[in-house]
Order: C-alpha cells, then sequence, then structure tokens
C-alpha cells in the first residue's frame, strides 16, 4: 500500500510503458501507473511484485492517478504517437493543475509536441517530447533517452532520468537534455532513420559474403562474431551474429532461411529522409536503406521479374578469395557506416541551426553509445570528431575518420565493384561510396547540369574564373 505520494506518474502500459515504469520504481522511485484498458494496469502492478516489490502503484482512473503524484506533478506518456496523444493530455491534464509537466515519450513526429507544448503553456503547464530508445529491454533496464523541451521540466526530472538511463562506464549515463521544443523527437528520429542504414549496410555485408562469398550460416556466424570484437563491435553486429545459428523451430535449417525477405517500417525512417530532404541536406545512404525496404515489398512484382531478368547472381564474375572477400566486407562496411552517420549528423546540424535547438552532435553520440539499438563503440570515434571540432563540417574530413576512409578505400571499392558484376544490389554501400566520391572531388559534373539550366530557362550561372552571374543565349551562339 501507498504511505505517502509518489514521485512521479506514467499513462500508457504497453510494452514500452510497463517496462519504463518498472525500471523507475527499481531505482527507487515510488511511482504511480495508469492504462486506458485497466487490465494492463493491474498487470503492471503484479509485475512490479513479482520482480521484486517495487514501490509502483496502480490506479484505474485518471483523477485519483493523477492526485497520487507529488506536486508540482510530472506524468510520463508512453501511448501510441499521434490522436491517442492527444487523447491522453486530455485525460490527464483535465486533474492537472499550473506548474504540472506532462512527457510524451513515444515516437512523436516533433511538430506534433511544439503544437502541444504551447498548447500546455496556455493551460500552466510544462511539456517535454522525449525520445526513448532501446525496446523493451531497453525501457526495462536502461534505455537511451532523448528529452526535449522546457528545461525547467527537465532539471526536475534529471535525478531520475539519470538513474533510469543506460549506464556506460567511462562515459555516463546515456541521457542530456537535448534542446527546446521538439528536439528531442527530431533526434530519436533521425536515430532511427541512422538505425535503418546500419541494418541495411549489415544486410548488404551478408548479401555479399552469402551470394558471391558462398558462406554458409556457421561461416556467417563466426564472421559477424569476429567483427564483433573489433571496431564493428555494436548491438547490431553481436545481434546478427546470434540470428546465424537459430534453427528452423518448424522445420529443417536455419530460421534466417525461412524468414520472408519483406521488411516493415513504422515511418521514423521515412521522416527522416523526408526532413533530409526539406533541409536540402543529402542523404543517400540512409535513402537507399528506406528505398530497400520499399522494394522489398514489392516480394510478388520481384519473383515475377525474376523470371524476365533471372533470379540469381550473374556468373563469370572473378574468383573470389574468401577469406580477402570477408576482410575486404569488413572494411567496405565500416567505411559505408561512417557516410551513413555524417548525413545523419548533417541533417541534425542543420535541423539545428533552422530552429535554434543548439544541438551538441558530440554529446549526441555520447547518449547513444548505451541503451539503444544502434549502440556500438563507433559512436567513440563521433564523439571524438566533435571533441576536436565541435563545427567539423562533415565527420568524413576529420582527421581520424578521414585516414579510416583513406586505409579502407581500395577494399570498399573491390567490394562495391565485385557485387555490381555479380549482379548483387549492394545499394547503401554503392551510395556511401558515391557520396564520398562526390564529396571529396573538387569539380563535379554541375557546370553541365548549370549550363543546361541556362541554356533552356535562362537560370544563368557563376564562373570560376570571375565574380558575379552571367546569362548565355547558348543557341544562337551554336
Ligand atoms: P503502442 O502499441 O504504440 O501503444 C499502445 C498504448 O497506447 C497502450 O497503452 C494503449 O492503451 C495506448 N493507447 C492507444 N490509443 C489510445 C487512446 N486513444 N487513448 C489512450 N490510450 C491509447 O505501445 P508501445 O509499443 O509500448 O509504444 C509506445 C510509444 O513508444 C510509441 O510512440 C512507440 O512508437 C514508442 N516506442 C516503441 C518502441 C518499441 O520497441 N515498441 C521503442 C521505442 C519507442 P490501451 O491499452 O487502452 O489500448
Amino acid at each position: 500500500e501507498m504511505a505517502a505520494l509518489t514521485r512521479i506518474g506514467l499513462a500508457g502500459l504497453a510494452v514500452m510503458g510497463q517496462n519504463l515504469a518498472l525500471n523507475i520504481a527499481e531505482k527507487g522511485f515510488p511511482i504511480s501507473v495508469y492504462n486506458r484498458t485497466t487490465s494492463k494496469v493491474d498487470e503492471t502492478v503484479e509485475r512490479a511484485h513479482v520482480e521484486g516489490n517495487l514501490p509502483l502503484y496502480g490506479f484505474h482512473d485518471p483523477a485519483s492517478f493523477i492526485q497520487s503524484i507529488q506536486k508540482p506533478r510530472v506524468v510520463i506518456m508512453l501511448v501510441k504517437a499521434g490522436a491517442p496523444v492527444d487523447q491522453t493530455i486530455q485525460t490527464l491534464s483535465a486533474h492537472m493543475e499550473k506548474g504540472d509537466c506532462i512527457i510524451d515519450g513515444g515516437n512523436e513526429w516533433y511538430e506534433n509536441t511544439e503544437r502541444r507544448e504551447k498548447a500546455m503553456n496556455e493551460l500552466g503547464l510544462l511539456y517535454l517530447g522525449m525520445g526513448v530508445s532501446g525496446g523493451e529491454e531497453g525501457a526495462r533496464n536502461g534505455p537511451s533517452l532523448m528529452p526535449g523541451g522546457s528545461y525547467e521540466a527537465y532539471q526536475r526530472i534529471e535525478d531520475i532520468l539519470l538513474k533510469v538511463a543506460a549506464q556506460v562506464p567511462d562515459s555516463g549515463p546515456c541521457v542530456t537534455y537535448i534542446g527546446t521544443g521538439g528536439s528531442g523527437n527530431f533526434v530519436k528520429m533521425v536515430h532511427n532513420g541512422i538505425e535503418y542504414g546500419d541494418m541495411q549496410l549489415i544486410a548488404e555485408a551478408y548479401d555479399v559474403l552469402r551470394s558471391v562469398g558462398k558462406l554458409s550460416n556457421e561461416e556467417l556466424h563466426a564472421v559477424f562474431s569476429d567483427w564483433n570484437k573489433g571496431e564493428l563491435l555494436s548491438f547490431l553486429i553481436e545481434i546478427t551474429a546470434d540470428i546465424f545459428t537459430i534453427k528452423d523451430d518448424k522445420g529443417e535449417g536455419y530460421l534466417v532461411d525461412k524468414v520472408l525477405d519483406k521488411t516493415g517500417m513504422k515511418g521514423t525512417g521515412k521522416w527522416t529522409v523526408q526532413q533530409a530532404a526539406e533541409l536540402s541536406v543529402a542523404a543517400p545512404t540512409i535513402e537507399a536503406s528506406l528505398d530497400s525496404r520499399f522494394l522489398s515489398g514489392l516480394k510478388d512484382e520481384r519473383v515475377e521479374a525474376s523470371k524476365v531478368f533471372g533470379p540469381g547472381i550473374l556468373s563469370g564474375g572473378p574468383e573470389v578469395d574468401k577469406a580477402q572477400l570477408i576482410d575486404d566486407v569488413r572494411q567496405a562496411l565500416y567505411a559505408s557506416k561512417i557516410c551513413s552517420y555524417a548525413q545523419g549528423m548533417n541533417i541534425l546540424k542543420a535541423k539545428s541551426t533552422e530552429k535554434g535547438w543548439g544541438l551538441n552532435l558530440g554529446e549526441l553520440a555520447r547518449i547513444w553509445k548505451g541503451g539503444c539499438i544502434i549502440r556500438a563503440i563507433f559512436l567513440d570515434r563521433i564523439k571524438q570528431a566533435y571533441d576536436r571540432n565541435a563545427n567539423l563540417a562533415n565527420l568524413l574530413v576529420d582527421p581520424e575518420f578521414a585516414k579510416e576512409i583513406l586505409d579502407r578505400q581500395a577494399a570498399w571499392r573491390r567490394v562495391v565493384s565485385l557485387a555490381i558484376n555479380y549482379g548483387v544490389s549492394t545499394p547503401g554501400m554503392s551510395a556511401s561510396l558515391a557520396y564520398f566520391d562526390s564529396y571529396r572531388r573538387d569539380r563535379l559534373p554541375a557546370n553541365l547540369v548549370q549550363a543546361q539550366r541556362d541554356y533552356f530557362g535562362a537560370h544563368t550561372y557563376e564562373r570560376t574564373d570571375m565574380g558575379g552571374a552571367f546569362h548565355t543565349e547558348w543557341f544562337k551562339i551554336a
């Protein structure tokens, strides 16, 4: 039974809410919980009991839920993004008082958070949009938290967040105040876009090794386990290694070979690509990963097309040396990953400038080191790059990353050429390589595009050798 008022409340007890509430209670902060469907309240209370008599208290109606929390009150919401958030805010705020605070922990579109923050402020309530990463396991044992909005509200719960977040030795808890407005949701969104890129690049590495190198699942397991001991050490490489060991529970062979090649998605990757375009920031690797999900969805069309063009890999490519291929693919994956992160960081930087958020990119890399899907040793290098130069134009030109890319570019080019010759699509690796090759060249064929624009549309052009805007009547001269 509850002795006094609780420290904080949480509404929305599906996978994420239930686990985050238990995590908060376990860290010693008495918590009140509520869910529209009350059976989930009872379920959560039961779990709190079973998982160690945690100080968690369930309520079946919003009024007594809110009244059970100490003032000024803080309530975290973890409900389905969109209209359910508006409905939950209405339900909760009806019982709240000036100075109380609502935090949306869902994957919300950042502009919705900014709209709600304004509406809440008019009622005298504070508002935060907080990205929560790491899925079910992260929420329970330590997520990466990306809170944005009212700094005053952040300070009020900073002690809780610091304890609840994933703890990474030598770099601290995976939480930081992100910035004002919808910045927390925006950063979480780009994090998810980067996650799309990582997953696609890993899938391409797998495809090249399997389709060209003819590696078995046992060999793939060994390769990814080995990679997870070095520069690629990360959660996604680790689970990938695991996946190759799992036998089919409904038949012969390995489960991965029975999984339909059709990727689902919930929207944050698409939002990231849309935002990149809105900001005029090139993000070809992240875009390629989204396009790959779209193309994967056309299973029936692909099956038909394979009857026309031939289904498999092309023959007649050069003989490949397995050990060399494995080492090349590792390097191609790493170099491609640098480009993908450079793109994600550039989206964040451009948005930060537009919105005046003052995002600290190195600090973002730090809080992604634990608790989230993209957690990786690699993020240390990004943090260090921004420590060296907070205003870095692009991760590619950080001296350490530049050296790493130069060291790997021969292998990277070999893998992409090999894949092209074998007809194995590597959209992410190819997009990363093209990004690098465009970025590093001091002269691109854009002169011709600009000449065409001036030819047909009198759009004018600049010259390499003198200042000003010029227009030529090209067709008359020709
Ligand atoms: P979810 O499936 O997105 O949402 C279910 C929750 O929303 C339930 O508590 C449900 O209440 C509530 N809800 C739905 N419509 C409602 C309405 N109209 N009014 C009041 N409550 C309503 O849950 P989730 O997977 O735990 O995710 C919660 C949030 O975290 C989402 O924004 C999600 O995108 C984000 N997120 C999820 C993950 C993940 O791995 N699942 C990871 C990171 C972030 P009832 O029980 O009454 O239906």
